[in-house]
């Protein structure tokens, strides 16, 4: 049993493989299990079953293979590897490993394959097999004349296709140790999705994503595949009574009726409904469609921000907030080798406004820096009806307040309150939504105020924090 166990280490294999031999520590050692070397390493018996093992994991590969080839796979995977890679070739095994001198990163869906890929399977890395790519990637649904493919693959397939990445060469518990000396082996489970380029961590190529939790929606309908995007749905596009969140959508018109909110379009459908939320961010979405004013209690600030690849040249020691008379700039380490920085500039003169922070500059910059205005601001009626604003898209306050997510969640939280009570009759309308335009107004308010105490507190205050803001101060 755990010979089987060991030999036939998938991705998903590992971890239950990993989560055995932790609790099998509490009662013995690693080395007393059947089937292991002393170092842990598989036997030769265990070998022999590995290898029986990888020849299961391919005929799951060869099934899909021959499936989708009549979708248009074969013939797109042909043209993209001048004529290679042939997904029904009798030696699929050496098909996929051979090292391919073509590979067309210009044609639809493979501009952001990883640059480092050079053959259909390269073992334990998906995002470098040109295969999983393919199958994975939801930028990858045409051919080159851009006709739509007939067939995709489904999340098992897809999982067949990972389980063969990862379990064509096991790994052996030694070999995983090795990635990180010293340190203990944990069982973890992420959820993943695999992205195009610019929505990866690290913005190089299409990659696995890993999260400690996945998306989870209530709702009052089935899972939805939409095997062409590689995504679930949560949204059935006929049905206004399932769960109102579709992604992607672009919320593009608010829907009206005598003055009172009814509902949003998007570029695909039109939800109506009893109550919107703009949760949309600084942009001030809602606000703009209903030509609500916005107040301001600070200059025009404009947050710059970006990202720097390591190694660090020393151990860093951050993260820290520096100011000084022009601003304030944020470093932190974001992930290994990785850094991040703000800074926020007092006014338009500040000459680090542009530039990664002196303590980067050793790093290489992912990208030139990007800006978010962060100007102190309220929209002059967060609440009416038929609409709540929540988050950014209510108040803005810059970086500093250190709470901005904070305050989308609870403004978040009292909307969902506020819109309950009301239909459940314990309030009406008119008072929920002078209740609520009160909390936000009274939480900026204490906003506003602590953060300009801090400013104050600085050695060189920016001077339009002198003397203290208040709400009756501001402009519109
Ligand atoms: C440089 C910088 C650093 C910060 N650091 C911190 C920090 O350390 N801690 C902290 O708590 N806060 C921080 N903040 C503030 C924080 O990011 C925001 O306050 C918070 O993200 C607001 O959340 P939100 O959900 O209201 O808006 P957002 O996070 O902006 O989310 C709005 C979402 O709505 C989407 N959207 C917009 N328009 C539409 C539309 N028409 N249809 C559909 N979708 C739409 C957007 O794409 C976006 O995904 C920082 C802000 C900046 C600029």
């Amino acid at each position: 049993m755990v010979e089987r166990q060991i030999s036939s280490l998938t991705r998903r294999r590992l971890f239950q493989v990993a989560g055995a031999l932790a609790l099998g520590d509490v009662h013995r050692p690693v080395s007393a299990l059947a089937g292991t070397t002393a170092s842990g390493l598989p036997s030769n018996a265990s070998q022999r079953h590995a290898r029986a093992q990888t020849g299961l994991l391919i005929d799951g590969v060869r099934e899909i293979c021959t499936r989708l080839a009549a979708g248009g796979w074969r013939d797109l995977l042909l043209d993209v590897t001048g004529n290679v890679m042939d997904i029904t070739a009798v030696g699929l095994v050496s098909t996929l490993r051979q090292p391919l001198t073509t590979i067309d990163r210009i044609a639809p869906g493979f501009e952001d394959f990883s640059l480092e890929g050079v053959s259909g399977i390269e073992p334990g890395s998906p995002a470098r097999s040109l295969l999983y790519h393919a199958l994975a990637s939801p930028s990858v649904f045409t051919d080159r004349a851009g006709d739509v493919l007939s067939l995709f693959p489904t999340p098992a397939e897809l999982d067949t296709v990972e389980n063969y990445v990862y379990g064509v060469v096991p790994p052996s518990l030694e070999a995983i140790h090795a990635q990180a000396p010293g340190a203990p082996l944990a069982v973890v489970v992420f959820a993943l999705e695999y992205r195009s380029g610019p929505q990866t961590v690290h913005g190089k190529h299409a990659d696995l994503n890993f999260s400690r939790t996945g998306h989870a929606r209530l709702g009052n309908v089935g899972p939805r595949y939409d095997a062409q995007r590689r995504a679930f749905l949560p949204l059935i596009a006929d049905d206004p009574h399932s769960f109102p969140v579709q992604q992607p959508a672009r919320a593009t018109q608010l829907l009206r009726e005598d003055g009172r909110v009814t509902g949003v379009a998007t570029a695909d459908i039109t939800v109506a409904a009893t109550w919107v939320v703009d949760a949309g961010g600084g942009q001030h979405w809602l606000a703009r469609q209903l030509d609500i004013r916005r107040r301001f209690a600070s200059p025009r600030l404009i947050a710059r921000y970006g990202y720097a690849r390591g190694p660090y040249p020393v151990p860093y020691e951050g993260p820290e907030i520096r100011s000084d008379e022009h601003g304030w700039t944020w470093t932190a380490q974001v992930a290994t080798d990785l850094y991040q920085w703000t800074r926020l500039s007092f006014s338009e003169n500040d000459p680090g406004r542009d530039t990664p922070p002196a303590v980067f500059r050793a790093l290489t910059a992912l990208g030139p820096p990007r800006g978010a205005d962060v100007r102190w601001r309220i929209v002059e009626r967060p609440a009416g009806r038929g609409y709540l604003c929540s988050g950014d898209a209510a108040t803005v306050l810059d970086p500093a307040s250190s709470h901005g997510v904070l305050r989308a969640l609870m403004s978040g939280m009292m909307a969902g309150h506020v819109i309950t009570e009301c239909e459940r009759g314990a309030v009406p309308a008119a008072a929920a939504i002078r209740d609520y335009h009160a909390w936000i107004m009274n939480q900026f308010d204490t906003d506003v105020t602590a953060l300009g105490d801090f400013y104050r507190s600085l050695d060189k205050p920016p001077h339009w924090v002198l003397p203290a803001t208040s709400l009756s101060t501001l402009s519109s």
